[in-house]
């Protein structure tokens, strides 16, 4: 081939500009050709945009140049601008590869000794240039995580506030974050029925429009929310300055229903006691079934003893079961004395605990850097490196957290155990107000195990309620002055439970709700009791 490729370049962010728009340069490039007598064959436009990075038509005509498909190229113009210096360092070795260069309006000359010398420099100032340019945004990038900002643009809930600046909550779209993560935690929404309800609450995505699956599932992924910074491309974990949307605890949940570790069927509500029994016999679960008006709840194991009860006959026993935890008001004002006495103690065993997390915060710290002083020896790739990191870093979010779970405790610890005892005193009533459904999570709360052995039932207590649903037998016969030696044992039960954060959260049956209870996890729907049949 003999022709040459005659190249336009149109840049849409300048349209309307003067002597550039693409016929111009077609017919300028064409009169050029004519008179030095260049045949044109091959024409290649360049349509470039502010948003696109490259030059992918101009890369073309180089590859044809070199693969000898064409003998030379005849651009209309090309800027000395920053943009172009790259462009300028391929033109050069070009030249110097014997290829015929000609520019229609540029007045350098290329077979001239002035104006290959004037290539030849811009080529050396534009190979300077870029590697200068790119060691810079490396720095910039790379300073910028390093003191925990995230320099690029904020992930949905958060504001940008300039380059030098940590990440805000949008004071809108942040809150209805937290509430993504709370409703996806629940387990009751899949990604579709949560966009839906994302969408109703008002959350719109940059353009005002509606958060599709896939961007709601890069939120649930984003450990942004809990204030590490995580940069995909290289797989690195920086920790952020900015204020975390969510804790690590609901974000953990979070990802283990998205990856399938934390089972969340939806549940229907047809029959109140649907997968809630299960046959003290085979263990596995009693069906419901509806029967001339009545619904039974049956085992289905063929070779079985048969456990079959009507819905009435577990409505009744569950009835009791909260019944058996109701307290007379000797016991009341009893165990609210002890509680006042309890604040007194509370404060330096949680001195102790804040101390001990201090310790293991240093442990970590100590840890990242002979991790940093390995990777810096070399005694360690930077893949071992970047995971262990990682691992460090989620670890020293937990201690964070449980270190801000002490100081929050402060003296509303004692006060914490005080409305637990309230609430669960008046499960009863509250199981009675409660819809379908949230009765059913009280069930699950308050219970640890729901087994049917004929036609009857067997509640047993979750540990929490143990010992208070079990004191009514005693104390129904036993006398008054029973009531110290029954509840300083549910206390040292309940206090032990609390200070290892395994008091089940009540707050859900509080008539009147805190009004920034926003930090509180909803009603834990934990069901490690049940051998489900599935
Ligand atoms: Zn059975």
């Amino acid at each position: 081939m003999s022709g040459y490729i005659g190249y336009i370049r149109v840049s849409t962010v300048k349209q309307g500009t003067k002597g550039v728009s693409l016929q111009e340069q077609r017919d300028a490039i064409l009169h050029y050709a004519e008179r030095s007598h260049l045949p044109v064959t091959i024409w290649l436009t360049e349509m470039e945009t502010a948003a696109k990075q490259g030059r992918p038509v101009f890369n073309q005509a180089i590859k044809l140049l070199r693969s000898g498909k064409a003998k030379g190229i005849i651009l209309h113009k090309l800027d000395r601008g920053a943009r172009n210096l790259r462009d300028w360092a391929a033109i050069g070795e070009l030249s110097d590869q014997g290829i015929d260069v000609h520019f229609v309006t540029e007045s350098i000359d290329l077979q001239s000794r002035g104006g290959r010398l004037s290539a030849d420099i811009m080529a050396v100032v534009a190979t300077d240039y870029i590697r200068n340019l790119r060691e810079e945004t490396r720095k910039g990038f790379y300073g910028r995580l390093k003191q925990g900002l995230f320099p690029l643009q904020a992930p949905l809930g958060y504001l940008d506030q300039g380059g030098g600046k940590a990440k805000t909550i949008d004071p809108v779209k942040g809150p209805l974050i937290r509430k993504a993560f709370e409703l996806y935690a629940s387990g009751q929404y899949n990604l579709h029925s949560l966009c839906d309800e994302l969408y109703r609450l008002g959350l719109r995505n940059r353009n005002g429009g509606r958060v599709n699956m896939s961007s709601l599932s890069v939120v649930l992924n984003n450990p942004f929310y809990i204030g590490l910074i995580t940069i995909h491309k290289t797989g690195e974990t920086f920790v952020g300055i900015h204020e975390p949307i969510i804790g690590k605890t609901l974000f953990d949940r979070v990802h283990g229903i998205l990856t399938g570790k934390t089972n969340t069927r939806i549940q229907r509500h047809d029959f109140p006691y649907r997968r809630m029994l299960s046959c003290a016999t085979c263990k596995l679960t009693l069906i419901p079934e509806r029967q001339k008006g009545h619904v039974y709840y049956r085992c289905h194991t063929r070779e079985c003893p048969q456990s079959c009860i009507r819905e009435e006959s577990i409505a009744t026993e569950v009835s009791y079961f909260f019944q058996r935890l109701q307290y007379d008001d000797q016991e009341r004002e009893y165990y609210r004395a002890r509680v006042q006495t309890l604040k007194a103690t509370w404060a330096s065993r949680r001195e102790e605990e804040i101390k001990n997390l201090n310790l293991r915060q240093s442990q970590i710290k100590d840890r990242l850097n002979r991790l940093t002083d390995a990777y810096l020896d070399q005694a360690l790739d930077k893949t071992m490196f970047e995971e262990r990191k990682k691992s460090l870093l989620l670890e020293q979010k937990s201690v964070e957290e449980n270190l801000m779970n002490v100081n929050r405790q402060n003296s509303s610890s004692p006060e914490k155990l005080e409305i637990f005892l309230e609430l669960a005193g008046n499960a009863w009533l509250s199981h009675q107000l409660a819809t379908p459904a949230d009765a059913r999570e009280m069930l699950k709360i308050f219970t640890s195990n729901r087994q049917a052995e004929g036609q009857k039932v067997d509640l047993k207590p979750a540990p929490a309620f143990e010992e208070i649903a079990n004191r009514s037998k005693i104390e129904s016969c036993a006398p008054k002055r029973g009531i110290p030696r029954i509840w300083d044992e549910i206390l040292d039960t309940l206090v032990a439970l609390n200070s290892r954060g395994e008091l089940p959260d009540l707050s859900a049956l509080a008539v009147f709700q805190h009004p920034d209870d926003a930090t509180s996890p909803m009603m834990d729907g934990r069901d490690d009791t049940i051998a489900l049949a599935e």
